[in-house]
């Protein structure tokens, strides 16, 4: 039985922030083996204006490759961010499976990532995710910044609860605690979540967490122990935001996976074959990538 699901996101968090563009072919391929490793859901890329964010361009084109009968194994979800209805329409035109949308609990943020207030873009998150609904499409919505801000510092937690509970109340119950800077510890992650769950019995948190200052796998940990099962990460340890201050890599996929599988939570995925992708994004982008896994290897 898989509970813990895993949601791969370095094909769209890890490739946005950097200045070297993957070419299309380059991303098929990375796709095809990742679509390989036994890996619940792949986030694909991002519905962005293509000039503001270059490398996510071919989004289009490349979930019109994959939903081409025969080119993903059908139990892969393939995952989409969109930041509004024009990305909406563009990701129903193109075979989206699950619609990923967010806000930031911090204003700072959200003024620079969407030129909204976070209540103004909550409105209209809100609205976009109810459209993808009613179209039959899975959507999971995210809180962004939920732990704090490399802008504000600090983000009062009834902030965060406050966002919830209006997805909650509109019927949105896939929720994604996003740390985007980096700041969350486990005593954090503990009283948040826990304080979630009193608030609803259908909510399905995932986690988003990203490894700024060494903490990502102790708070996947956390998250996990209070019931959490969706878990989101990036093959390599690629990852940031181009939007926020100071924010490093996301949790990386290979080291995650290697906890679960040797807590015998999910030994069905190919840990060899999320490494060969992650050395082939090494030799790409020429650089040291944060991924322990690829330093050492899988233990036999
Ligand atoms: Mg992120």
């Amino acid at each position: 039985m898989n509970e813990i699901k895993i949601h791969e996101v370095g094909m769209r968090d890890g490739l946005q922030v950097e200045q070297q563009i993957v070419p299309t072919e380059t991303k098929i391929k990375w796709i095809d083996e990742l679509l390989k490793t036994g890996i619940d859901i792949i986030q694909v890329g991002s519905f962005v204006h293509p000039v503001k964010v270059p490398t996510m361009a071919d989004t289009d084109a490349l979930f019109k490759h994959f939903t081409q009968p025969g080119n993903k194994p059908e139990k892969v979800i393939l995952s989409g961010l969109v930041l509004n209805e024009k990305g909406l329409e563009r990701g129903m035109a193109c075979g989206v499976e699950m619609f990923c949308m967010g806000v930031s609990a911090s204003d700072t943020h959200s003024k620079k990532n969407t030129g909204m207030s976070t209540l103004e873009a909550l409105d209209r998150i809100i609205a976009t995710a109810k459209t993808a609904m009613s179209a039959g499409k899975k959507v999971q919505v995210s809180v962004q910044s939920a732990f704090g801000c490399g802008f504000e510092g600090k983000i009062p937690e009834e902030r965060v609860i406050g966002i919830i509970e209006k997805y909650l109340e509109n019927g949105i119950t896939m929720i994604s605690l996003a740390d985007t800077a980096g700041h969350a510890h486990p005593a954090q992650v503990e009283r948040l979540i826990t304080e979630i769950y009193k608030k609803s019995d259908d909510v399905n948190i995932a986690v988003h967490f990203h490894d700024t200052y060494g903490l990502g796998i102790a708070n996947c940990y956390t998250a996990y122990i209070l019931g959490v099962k969706y878990f989101e990460s990036a093959f390599a340890g690629l990852g940031g935001c181009p939007f926020t201050a100071k924010a490093s890599g996301n949790v990386c996929t290979e080291d995650l996976v290697n906890m679960f599988n040797r807590m015998d939570l999910r030994n069905d995925i190919d840990l060899q074959k999320i490494l060969e992708v992650s050395k082939e994004a090494e030799k790409f982008f020429a650089r040291e990538m944060p991924s322990k896994l690829l330093k050492v290897g899988t233990l036999k």
